[in-house]
């Protein structure tokens, strides 16, 4: 694996971005910075810029409004590159399956390498869910799959 691949496993920057649920997976992602689980010792960074983000987080449910935005934050987001749905919403729709303006889970509109269930999803899970990432990421890097 190359230096950049490496570095890229071995620091990973995380875009974290919310469709539209109810914020309790958010409150979980963001307890996985706080003290008790502190990721940045890991050099897991969250950064607010897609061009320099190698795992895309996404909660809640996709929306007619938001699909768009998902897709371009994607599509910015330099290859290679990771996504992880995080909670029931993001995974398939959760508790707003089948209503009037959602079109179900992330996979509708994005492909999706990682799925942390949950509703809330919690941090363990949603660390676990990272180090999930980061293997796929690793096995881009030495050119499998
Ligand atoms: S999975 Fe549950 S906690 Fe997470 S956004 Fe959906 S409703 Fe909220």
């Amino acid at each position: 694996m190359g230096l950049v691949a490496t570095s890229r496993v071995k620091s990973p920057w995380i875009l974290h971005y919310c469709t539209g649920g109810c914020n309790g997976c958010d409150i979980e992602i963001l307890a996985c910075l706080t003290p008790l689980y502190d990721v940045e010792r890991f050099g897991i960074l969250n950064i607010g810029n897609p061009k320099h983000a190698d795992l895309l987080v996404v909660t809640g449910p996709v929306n007619w409004k938001n699909a768009d935005v998902l897709k371009n934050l994607y599509e910015q987001m330099p290859a290679p590159k990771m996504v992880m749905a995080v909670g029931a919403c993001a995974c398939g729709g959760g508790v707003f399956h089948n209503c009037y303006n959602t079109l179900g889970g992330v996979d509708k509109v994005i492909p999706v390498d990682v799925y942390v269930r949950g509703c809330a999803a919690r941090p363990e899970a949603v660390i676990d869910g990272v180090v999930a990432a980061l293997d796929k990421l690793a096995g881009l890097g030495r050119g499998e799959g």
